[in-house]
């Protein structure tokens, strides 16, 4: 009986304990209210980022792909998904990004935010003959065969991606209005000098022409007067053949790319190769960023981290 006792009183010790270590050391003022706060989900880190930065102190957000992940390869698991039960907001990028979000969409879905809807698109580009269609997150022929990383262009975000967002975010937090609103206007502002910023950064190298990893920087060249020429994985995450490799060799030296870019949630190596055969510099580019990936930790970051790296590529 005694012996029970205190083993019972071990144990609320420890939880009591326990509880404590895990808060901050200095807790926050209303961080028990923290808990409370409303859940806003973004899929990938660039619209969790901006989310964050939009909703200020008003919302809790979470993203579901994990860093290091890319969002065409990405399965997403029933304990990642969990992060959506009671969200209020989901911002999605759309098709060719992020269909496995269809597959854990709770019911009835909260309100969702589909940056493909508000922008305008470009088409993405053709696979390979002869590949298998149903493997992949692309649909050929139709409208949702848009590329989808309008998210790399500032510009979209300012202009198109920002007023979904707040629209959104307004929808679910009704007492946030005047935050939001200065927010929006705070983080536009920041957006226009990141823009002038890239400017100044890419001018040496304006007009170049890269190989990259996937097709993933049609908008970010056309804001910024870089070129494309050529992808190494038309379906991201599926090596591509021999003999596209082959064809992508003498792309690059018909039209005179001046490097190659692996990306880390890709096959790097295979960027590596190419550049070894075709003598080019290689370098690695990022298009989601990451809370933990120093560097490439915020929305700005992450396009400055690509703005260097493609100077550092491509210059003479
Ligand atoms: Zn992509």
């Amino acid at each position: 009986m005694m012996m029970h006792s205190r083993y019972g009183l071990l144990l609320v010790w420890l939880l009591v304990s326990g509880c404590r270590d895990s808060r901050p050391a200095a807790p926050p003022v209303g961080s028990a209210a923290e808990a409370s706060r409303p859940v806003v989900v973004a899929t990938i880190y660039p619209l969790a980022d901006l989310l964050r930065r939009l909703a200020g102190p008003d919302a809790e957000v979470h993203c579901l792909l994990p860093p290091g992940a890319s969002a065409h390869t990405f399965e997403i698991t029933p304990q990642a998904a969990m992060a959506l039960n009671g969200a209020r907001l989901i911002a999605r990028i759309g098709p060719g990004a992020d269909s496995w979000l269809d597959a854990v969409m709770p019911q009835p879905a909260p309100r969702v935010v589909t940056a493909l809807e508000h922008t305008k698109t470009i088409a993405g580009v053709p696979c390979e003959e002869d590949h298998d269609h149903a493997a992949h997150d692309h649909r050929h022929g139709d409208p949702a065969g848009a590329d989808p990383h309008v998210w790399l262009d500032p510009i979209r975000v300012r202009d198109d991606l920002l007023p979904a967002l707040v629209a959104g975010l307004r929808e679910v937090l009704p007492t946030s209005a005047a935050g939001l609103t200065g927010r929006q206007a705070e983080l536009a502002k920041e957006l226009t000098a990141l823009d002038a910023e890239l400017r100044r950064t890419l001018a040496p190298v304006r007009g170049d022409g890269f190989i990259a990893g996937h097709n993933a920087w049609q908008y970010f060249c056309q804001r910024y007067g870089l070129q494309q020429v050529g992808v190494i994985e038309l379906v991201p995450g599926t090596d591509p053949s021999a003999k596209w490799m082959k064809e992508l060799t003498a792309t690059a030296r018909a039209k005179q790319a001046r490097a190659v870019f692996g990306e880390m949630q890709l096959n790097a190596a295979l960027a590596d190769t190419l550049a070894k055969e075709t003598g080019l510099r290689v370098g690695r580019l990022d298009p989601y960023g990451g809370a933990a990936l120093a560097g490439r930790d915020s929305y700005p970051a992450l396009l400055r981290y690509n703005a260097a790296e493609l100077v550092k590529g491509l210059q003479p």
